[in-house]
């Protein structure tokens, strides 16, 4: 749940990506609004690197499906071509031209001095993380599993909760031959967030919509590639119900701060500065902000 996620972090920045952004994309959008936009979609060095891997895997196991096997140096190499094209398109700017098309980094935007060795370090990462997955017994796992067996998922896939609708994108998913059920989802961060936990919980609600999943028979698997190591989240009536009253609260706080909750309408206003600079100081819309930056002034409404 990135949504909730970002909701606790700034009211605001959460305004700027949901709403404010809005229609950016379109030709003749003022250049407030397509300023927006174009910050909503940077990424930052780690979040990109681990998109690669989430890529690579992906890949790796969709060419599995027709039986094309990927070894770990050819899908070390693909991820490191697409490390250094988005780093290029990056660098030289393309995402303002074209943000969905091209990778955008907050370190170009916003011109972070950062030595090479943070870079490579970023490969060694994606490297770390390939290296795990495949010496992971989860991808054993799925590769003996039939691929009849696997579960459908779209790259944005949704289900209706209590009338909204919620975007999720849980990695991957299967059915045993015994019938249970695994929902899968790769992390390239720190190990163990409670976020991770709820998330996959999300994810539960989810399976038990869309593939009519019997929670007793299902479990979530979080898989933390940097380490290797793994959590097993159980997915029965008990853990759904702590994440529907998570999910109600959660739902519920984000549109008491719209303007009209019926069409979605939302005004900056409502949706306060947060005070915590350390959240700005990484913050992909911190120049709508703070056009000084490290600020002199105390925090500022708009
Ligand atoms: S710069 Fe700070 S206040 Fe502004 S949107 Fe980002 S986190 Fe929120």
């Amino acid at each position: 749940m990135s949504r909730d996620r970002a909701f606790a972090e700034c009211r605001r920045a959460y305004y700027f990506h949901y709403y404010g952004s809005w229609e950016g994309w379109k030709p003749a959008a003022p250049a407030s609004v397509r300023e927006l936009y174009v910050l909503k979609n940077l990424g930052n060095r780690f979040t990109f690197a681990g998109r690669v891997v989430h890529e690579t895997i992906a890949d790796v196991l969709n060419r599995h499906r027709y039986g094309r096997e990927i070894g770990l140096e050819e899908a070390k190499q693909a991820a490191l071509d697409s490390l250094r094209r988005g780093f290029r398109e990056s660098r030289e700017g393309l995402y303002r031209n074209d943000p969905k098309r091209n990778v955008g980094l907050f370190e170009h935007e916003y011109a972070v001095d950062l030595p090479d060795e943070d870079w490579v370090r970023m490969r060694d990462r994606v490297d770390r993380c390939l290296d795990n997955f495949y010496a992971s017994e989860i991808r054993s796992v799925i590769l003996e599993t039939r691929v009849e067996n696997w579960l459908p998922i779209d790259a944005l896939d949704t289900f209706t909760f209590e009338g909204t609708k919620v975007y999720v994108a849980p990695d991957f998913a299967l059915k045993t031959p015994q019938g249970n059920a695994i929902v899968i989802d790769w992390k390239t961060g720190r190990p163990g967030t409670e976020e991770d936990r709820k998330q996959i919980v999300c994810y539960g609600l989810f399976a038990r919509d869309k593939w009519e999943v019997d929670p007793k028979r299902a479990i979530g698997e979080l898989h933390y590639l940097q380490t290797g190591e793994s959590r097993v989240v159980t997915l029965d009536e008990a853990a759904l119900k702590e994440g529907v009253s998570h999910m109600r609260e959660s739902i519920r706080s984000m549109k008491e701060l719209l303007t009209d909750p019926a069409l979605n309408r939302a005004e900056p206003e409502r949706f306060p500065l947060t005070e915590d600079r350390t959240v700005c100081e990484t913050c992909r819309f911190r120049r709508v902000c703070w056009s000084d930056w490290p600020p002199h002034d105390s925090v500022r409404e708009r």
